[in-house]
């Protein structure tokens, strides 16, 4: 795995034993180092890497190397989409390196576990590991107060990613699936920072010290001497930061506690990190081959309506990509009507180009046949470049054959609290076939004598408005459990005897109306989402919260204690702020009031999944001890999850009791949620068409 491009001497590393002490040198020094951990009150620590950096877990995350014509870059922080984070499982890792505070004096520790590396270690490198695990987990502790975990870190999942890889690599390793002992200061950062100079989604190190640590304790840097090599110049600012962790842990866990957020953080927000690079070093097994015969047969289809739509045209050069080809083919060759100015925005455009944008093409949908074709063409084109022609770029090892793609999952990045995902979004993969035979997900598979598992909970969302709003109709509607749920909505907005009587269309209003209350969307976009005027819509709303005034109270009350308090809770009391709730101008404040009842609704659900999956991992994790492989969680799609394991129906069966008792019995109790939750288990050898209903 190492390879020579990096030679280390003992030249590189001049003057190292001023800075560092070698833990491994020989067996006692290891254990006096564990001592000396288990001693100290918080121990901060970060992986080094064997790259021609010696790059740490502090690089930054927007850092970017290679250029897009290059081979697959080596560099594992590069942002590109070659390069997938769980990168870091695979390549070398230099040594792990720990800062701890004893009797006022901070001493700071390298683990050397690069064997090119030229220090004298005749600890083991069993032991050495070993070592490591105990300190970062703090598993000499055992009866450890969870609101003090000891082990520091900037990232959990970086610095994590070569623990799990080792543990998960061999006879009697197991890698760890939940642990509640790392402080990460990124995503306590996250936690308590309303929104301020720290940048929304990075976190970058440095912008976290500016903002709670203050540059003036930043140390000037004059303890190398000028020619000191790049990797005692990284690991001399590895040392200098690991120390502003220490300092970083004090403020930021004050500011937890100030704020009421230990729970979440300790609890949920802790574990579910750590978790994330247990799933982020599985990875989901993938055939390039099946994503390439889609490919073949979607190029076919978007040839033959290209070819369709040329017929109508009289210019034998038509092409169908140049929008003004197609203004000029409908509006003047075939006379369809021009559009009025877009009904739904006031923007006015000030070339004389008709647009031919999605919207315009809907306006006119039924003015010709063309029409429908060229909106199938956008859609499916759409989809290629999306789904289908990005996805084998994120593959690792060979073509052909089953090889894995490892996507990286973020807690940082929505405000709402719901994790992310990217490299790809496998959250934003479509649900459905685009046609027969092409869905991108079924290129997602089980491996040999393996299957997929999925369990999903069943209308979340609606089913915390229910919780919340405590509206007698609505939670009576979850009570009568085997209606279809948007028809008896229907039926108490119309006020029909009988479900047979609610029609398709009046169904479609009530779905989209609760979805708009769910996810903050106002009259105007449901307007546009059912192609009705704005005034019919607000009529719409209208009619529902007559139905069920439970839901325009609560959500007066979820307005009115955001603007009191400029932010909204969470289930958990995880916290949103809406720093345009007070704003003076009407629509940012009705926009931030929208979002305030879209914020405790899906950041309860997000809080409700993660729960879950903190439950459903415990659980694997005494699975896996009992001396059983467990089945591995591989994908969070929203409200969804989604497992591998063998193919039997023992483990199946195993399995789906496990996830029904943590998701439907055990998240209920905790939460105290007042709605029944239903999950639907399904099992496939792909993640797509493959996937049916698992009935016992
Ligand atoms: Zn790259």
């Amino acid at each position: 795995m190492k390879s020579s491009l990096f030679p280390y001497s003992k030249a590189t590393f001049h003057g190292i034993e001023n800075h560092v002490l070698n833990a491994a040198a020989n067996p006692e020094s290891l254990s006096e180092f564990l001592t000396i951990c288990a001693s100290s009150s918080a121990v901060a620590f970060t992986a080094i890497f064997s790259d021609d950096y010696f790059s740490t877990a502090f690089v930054p995350v927007t850092a970017k190397f290679c250029t897009p014509k290059g081979d697959r870059c080596t560099r594992w922080w590069c942002t590109c989409n070659k390069q997938s984070r769980s990168s870091l499982a695979r390549i070398q890792v230099a040594a792990y390196l720990f800062t701890c505070e004893t009797g006022g004096k901070l001493s700071t520790f390298m683990v050397p576990i690069d064997p090119d590396l030229p220090f004298e270690c005749s600890a083991t490198l069993e032991d050495r590991w070993d070592a490591i695990r105990k300190v970062i987990l703090s598993s000499d502790v055992p009866d450890l107060d969870p609101r003090k975990p000891k082990a520091v870190t900037f990232s959990t999942i970086r610095s994590i990613l070569p623990l799990h890889s080792y543990f998960s690599g061999g006879a009697g390793r197991q890698r760890q699936l939940i642990s509640q002992s790392i402080f990460d200061i990124q995503l306590a950062s996250f936690l308590v920072v309303p929104n301020t100079a720290v940048d929304e989604g990075t976190y970058e190190f440095d912008e976290i010290w500016e903002h709670f640590g203050g540059v003036d304790e930043r140390k000037e840097k004059t303890g190398l001497p000028l020619d000191a090599s790049d990797e005692m110049r990284s690991l001399d600012e590895a040392i200098d930061n690991l120390r502003l962790c220490l300092a970083l842990r004090s403020t930021l866990s004050l500011k937890l506690k100030e704020q009421n957020l230990e729970d979440s953080f300790y609890q949920l927000e802790s574990p579910i990190a750590f978790l994330l690079a247990s799933i982020e070093c599985s990875g989901i097994g993938f055939l390039p081959t099946r994503l390439t015969n889609m490919e073949t047969r979607l190029d076919e289809k978007i040839g033959s309506i290209a070819a369709i739509v040329q017929g109508f045209s009289s210019d034998p050069d038509f092409n169908i990509r140049s929008p003004r080809q197609i203004a000029k083919l409908l509006f003047t060759d075939l006379n369809i009507p021009k559009p009025a100015s877009n009904p739904y925005t006031s923007q006015k455009k000030k070339t004389d180009q008709i647009s031919t944008g999605v919207e315009v093409l809907l306006s006119v949908k039924g003015a010709h046949e063309v029409v429908p074709l060229l909106l199938e063409y956008r859609k499916l084109n759409k989809v290629k470049t999306t789904y289908i022609s990005s996805l084998t770029s994120f593959c690792v090892g060979g073509a052909g054959d089953m090889t894995k793609i490892y996507p990286v999952w973020h807690t940082l990045r929505t405000r709402t609290g719901r994790l992310s995902c990217s490299k790809p979004n496998m959250q934003n993969i479509p649900n459905k076939a685009i046609f027969e035979g092409v869905h991108p997900r079924d290129a997602f598979v089980a491996g040999k004598s393996e299957t997929l598992f999925s369990v999903d909970y069943r209308q979340i969302e609606i089913r915390i408005l229910a919780h919340f709003t405590q509206d007698h109709a609505l939670m009576k509607l979850f009570r009568d459990s085997e209606n279809d749920i948007y028809k008896s909505m229907s039926m108490r907005i119309t006020g029909k005897k009988s479900i047979s009587d609610v029609t398709g269309n009046e169904r479609a209003i009530a779905k989209q109306v609760v979805l708009a209350v769910v996810y903050g969307m106002g009259a105007p976009q449901v307007a546009k989402k059912l192609g009705v005027e704005i005034s019919a819509a607000a009529t719409f709303f209208n009619n529902f919260f007559a139905g069920f005034p439970g839901v325009r109270r609560w959500m007066q009350s979820v307005k009115r204690f955001a603007v009191n308090n400029g932010y909204i809770l969470t289930i958990t009391g995880r916290r949103r702020w809406l720093p345009d709730i007070r704003s003076e101008n009407r629509e940012k404040s009705a926009r931030a009031g929208r979002q305030a009842v879209n914020s405790v609704i899906q950041g309860s659900s997000a809080d409700l999944v993660k729960l879950a999956m903190i439950k459903v991992a415990s659980n694997l994790e005494m699975w896996n001890n009992s001396g059983e492989k467990a089945p591995e969680l591989l994908l969070q799609i929203h409200d969804e999850l989604v497992f591998s394991l063998p193919e039997t129906r023992v483990h199946v069966e195993r399995l789906k009791k496990l996830v029904e008792r943590c998701l439907c019995l055990e998240v209920v109790r905790d939460l105290r949620i007042q709605v029944a939750l239903l999950v639907t288990c399904k099992v496939g050898k792909s993640f797509g068409d493959a996937m049916v209903d698992y009935i016992e």
